[in-house]
């Protein structure tokens, strides 16, 4: 069994879904996992959000124009009267859902109700596309198997169950069709696994099932070695460890959703990225061998803010790091670089929700500073660790630029180092020309 996960863009318009239908059809058995039409998510907030401000008529509007939206998808996708009749009647009953969360008094969990309806509606239609072609399917509904625990983590062995009660009869079933994104709560309630998690749904269906393969169907060519929006030369990669994909996505690689290789790693069923557009391309493929380079790719991550707290009572102290990072516990706030020296620390957050009162917790301990607007430029190797002469390329590379901070030896495959966002894109195209650039021209695989 292998799971293919298409994403918004690769459904994203009624030619696209279309084409997604014939991808899959070989035979094989597989389970689809699909992301909401692309836009259709982001609509479903902007609602959400107008709702919660207390904008009805604005809300209505909203509404009126994801109707009038998918009024046309549909007639793009199924030509037939009789199909159309069919995903006019599926949409309705979404769109008299949503209104009717409009007329109430707003609570927080009708947010996650709303914004459940776009992989709903996008599982509806591409079944229907489906059966209007005679190819057979059925509908996989998330909301019955897909559930998180008390803590909010993926309840892996309750997936598993529903699943495989699901599955059980699979006669004349090649295909399942699954919501990507959408779960329900410990209480049963819907919610979701955040933004972008359509990939994690894949990747925990993949390693509940201990499937084959995972596959993640975007609109690039697997991870690129490089931030292809900024740096000319880039290129896909053919192969990387768990352990390198999960620090490239989290660290700005926007390919993959950063959680999601864990449950695949830990399942030890590979991943692998493939292009939509170009399903010929090898794409990458995730697994426990490692890209077997020295330097294997560089991301960027935006949008970060450096805190540092210096203080003569940290020397010799002990328990003062574990007060500082109490202050980042009680305001959720999770902390990506950290680095010391005997008398301050430096750490930086991606989230600044709550920064002002962070930094006023923390003005107790000791002098504090901060900078926004940072980026973190993370390094990925293999086995970086038992390489020498890395860094002096790195730093070569980097030798016009201030360094705020400088992170190694967190991990095996990361080198991260902070710098102001205005020299994130001389930073990525010196790195890229010290790191990659004598050796490897456009398109080439490694
Ligand atoms: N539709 C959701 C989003 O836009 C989930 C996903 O696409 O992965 O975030
Ligand atoms: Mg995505």
């Amino acid at each position: 069994m292998k799971i293919l996960k298409f994403g918004g863009t690769s459904v994203g318009s009624a030619e696209r879904m279309r084409a997604v239908a014939e991808l899959i059809h070989d035979d094989q058995p597989k389970i689809v996992v699909l992301s909401a039409v692309s836009g259709t998510t982001n609509k479903l907030v902007a609602l959400a959000d107008s709702l919660l401000q207390g904008k009805r008529e604005q809300a209505t509007a909203q509404l009126g124009e994801l109707e009038k939206e998918y009024r046309k998808f549909v007639d793009e996708l199924l030509p037939s009267a009789f199909y159309q009749r069919r995903a006019e009647m599926v949409l309705s009953t979404i769109w008299d859902q949503i209104r009717s969360l409009t007329q109430k008094e707003f609570i927080p969990s009708y947010e996650k109700v709303i914004l459940a309806q776009g992989e709903l509606i996008s599982t509806e239609l591409f079944h229907l596309y489906l059966e209007s072609q005679s190819v057979p399917s059925r509908l996989l509904p998330a909301l019955d198997f897909m559930r998180t625990d008390e803590q909010g983590d993926p309840d892996l062995s309750y997936i598993l169950e529903e699943l495989e009660h699901l599955l059980s009869d699979r006669t004349g079933v090649p295909y399942f069709i699954t919501q990507g994104y959408i779960c329900r709560n410990c209480n049963g309630e819907i919610d979701n696994l955040q933004r972008g998690g359509s990939d994690y749904s894949a990747t925990l269906i993949g390693a509940a099932l201990e499937a084959d393969e995972i596959q993640i169907w975007t609109d690039i060519d697997g991870i690129h070695n490089n931030d292809p929006r900024i740096v000319d030369k880039t290129f896909p990669l053919r192969k990387v460890s768990y352990r390198e994909a999960a620090e490239l996505a989290y660290f700005g690689a926007k390919i993959l959703h950063p959680t999601c290789v864990i449950p695949a790693e830990q399942a030890q069923v590979p991943i692998r990225l493939k292009n939509t557009f170009a399903p010929e391309a090898p794409g990458t493929l995730i697994s426990s061998e490692g890209s077997g380079r020295s330097i294997t790719a560089i991301a960027a991550k935006d949008g970060v803010t450096a805190i540092k707290i210096r203080s003569g009572r940290m020397m010799n102290a002990y328990g003062f790091l574990r007060q500082v990072f109490s202050v980042f516990e009680q305001f959720q706030t999770p902390i990506d670089m950290i680095t010391t020296s005997e008398v301050a620390v430096s750490l930086t957050i991606d989230n600044n929700t709550y920064l002002d009162a962070i930094i006023g917790a923390l003005e107790p301990f000791g002098e504090v500073s901060y900078e926004t607007e940072q980026t973190i430029i993370c390094i990925v190797g293999d086995h970086l660790h038992r390489q020498t002469g890395f860094t002096r390329d790195i730093f070569d590379a980097l030798e016009d630029i201030p360094l705020r901070m400088v992170s190694y030896g967190g991990s095996n495959n990361n080198l991260s180092i902070l710098v102001a966002s205005s020299y994130k894109k001389l930073a990525l195209k010196s790195l890229n020309a010290q790191l990659f650039g004598q050796r490897l021209s456009v398109g080439e695989h490694v």
